[in-house]
């Protein structure tokens, strides 16, 4: 699914600032469901960036559904681009448009052009873009413009198009944050079910999230990586992780600001 080798990421001009990510080496597999954590600032959104191929290595590679993420842009990897779904903390939906169209575009990838303009009229499969809206709970906004949604609805909406999209890897960057606790859980159960229900059908598939609030990843995820300064500093079973990790995890190098919820 995600194969990192010996990643090394400097953003500012000609990569010549800090390292963000440094000397990362890191697999993911199909059925993995893998929670980032650490403090802001660790890399986590880096690291999520550059499996999408939205950040390319300074140094080292980073491979995607086996594909070189420099060559992602490629026309040749429309459909493996199409196996790949994100969840940005922007959101990044179209605002005037309403919840269904926004939701329908979540298969994008997969149309020709003349079905994805008929989409901005009308959404074909308009049943499968209600019933995702409802796994999210919000299936009564499915005529609301979007821009006119609660940031919480938007994450929610956000989701929703995943779903729709049905992709082999999700890449979700802090997909809970603007859901209070309640529906925090429940979205993160309903991404998380999406993976696990693939496993042993015959669908491969993984998901990559970062979460700052470390409970929330261990109760979801089955293996939780921890990252301090750009570096892996633990990469444990969910069940495995406990005080001693997160402490030492979130509080060193002036971090405690960003303590995870329930930590001592
Ligand atoms: P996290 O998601 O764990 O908060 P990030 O991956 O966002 O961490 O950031 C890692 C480091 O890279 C931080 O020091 C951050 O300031 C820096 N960084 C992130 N994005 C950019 C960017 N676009 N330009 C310059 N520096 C960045």
């Amino acid at each position: 699914m995600l194969r990192f080798s010996d990643v090394t990421v400097r953003y500012g001009r000609n990569g010549t600032g800090d390292a963000a990510v440094r000397n990362l080496d890191l697999t993911v597999e199909p059925g993995e469901i893998v929670a980032l954590v650490g403090p802001s600032g660790a890399g986590k959104s880096t690291v999520l960036r550059l499996a999408a191929g939205l950040v390319l290595p300074t140094a080292g590679a980073v491979e995607v559904l086996g594909v070189d993420t420099t060559t992602l842009g490629r026309r040749s990897h429309r459909s493996v681009r199409s196996r790949i779904g994100s969840i940005h903390q922007s959101f990044a939906l179209v605002g005037p448009l309403r919840v269904a169209q926004n939701v329908a575009a979540g298969r994008l990838g997969r149309w020709g052009l003349v079905t994805a303009l008929r989409s901005l009229v009308r959404p074909g499969d308009i049943d499968d873009v209600r019933a995702d809206l409802d796994r999210v709970g919000i299936a009564d906004k499915l005529w609301e413009r979007a821009d006119r949604l609660s940031g919480g609805q938007q994450q929610r909406t956000a989701v929703a198009r995943l779903l729709h999209q049905e992709p082999d890897l999700i890449l979700a960057d802090e997909p809970c944050s603007a859901l209070d606790p309640a529906r925090a859980d429940a979205v993160l159960a309903v991404l998380t079910a999406e993976v696990r229900r693939g496993i042993g059908q015959g669908s491969d598939r993984a998901l990559v999230a970062s979460l700052h609030d470390a409970p929330l990843a261990i109760r979801h995820c089955d293996r939780i990586i921890g990252l301090r300064a750009g570096r892996v500093d633990f990469d444990l079973p969910a069940g495995q992780v406990g005080q001693q990790q997160l402490g030492r995890l979130y509080a060193l190098d002036g971090a405690g600001d960003a303590r995870p919820a329930g930590a001592e």
